[in-house]
């Protein structure tokens, strides 16, 4: 696995920074992290564009700078345990896993599941635990989380997951009717309740209900 050649990666930090993707540790991750293997087949060569790009299932790997902008709100420190509900490629777990102490990443088709788990290995990142879940309940065995993330569109921020947020956790979910643009918004867990707080228009697939139906 090679990865991109040096002018390519200047250029995608570089942009990164333009989108707004200012922390520095964030950005390391983000160029620790190929993004290449994530993205297979014949979008592979477009890794480094600023794009979502198809994968399988029918589901998308995200725009790396919305992947930057939302690993930034989350505000991850490095002894957080984080729940990400989408697995999706893998990508931003990967760039979870670099933050982290550890990561749960769920995903309601299995074979996405799968080839993450291939990704996560051939890099070693054993930081991450991949499962196939239904996530709008999250992850109740591992809970609590200081971190939830997530990267499939509620309509509201859904109730287990605040649930399953620890005093003092941040969770990062954008939220809106799937199909239009959607908000992302950061909610903080406070002893007293939870403040949110709008951070940009988004577009996400919809976070559906139920387990996918391939094996
Ligand atoms: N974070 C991913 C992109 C996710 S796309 C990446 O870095 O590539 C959103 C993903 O959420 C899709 O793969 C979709 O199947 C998944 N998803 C939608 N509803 C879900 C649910 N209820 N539980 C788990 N995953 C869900």
């Amino acid at each position: 696995m090679s990865g991109p050649d040096p002018e390519t990666k200047m250029q995608f930090v570089f942009h990164l920074r333009s989108k707004g993707v200012t922390d520095a540790k964030v950005l390391a991750a983000m160029e620790e992290i190929d993004r290449g293997p994530f993205v297979r087949g014949i979008f592979a060569a477009r890794a480094y564009e600023d794009m979502p790009l198809p994968i399988a299932c029918g589901q998308t790997i995200s725009q790396p700078s919305v992947v930057g902008i939302m690993t930034q709100a989350l505000e991850v420190n490095p002894r957080d345990k984080v729940l990400e509900v989408g697995t999706g490629s893998g990508y931003q777990a990967a760039i979870l896993s670099k933050l982290a102490r550890r990561v749960y990443t769920v995903e309601r088709h299995a074979r996405l599941v799968r080839e993450a788990q291939m990704v996560f290995q051939s890099m070693h990142l054993a930081n991450i635990t991949a499962m196939t879940v239904d996530g709008s309940f999250g992850l109740p065995e591992q809970a609590p989380f200081d971190r939830i993330i997530v990267t499939a569109a509620a309509e509201d921020p859904p109730g287990p997951l605040l649930a399953q947020l620890k005093i003092g956790g941040i969770m990062v979910v954008p939220v809106g009717q799937s199909d239009t643009v959607q908000t992302l918004i950061r909610v903080r867990r406070h002893e007293t309740g939870f403040e949110y707080d709008e951070i940009r228009p988004v577009r996400f697939v919809p976070l559906l209900e139920g387990l996918g139906k391939d094996g």
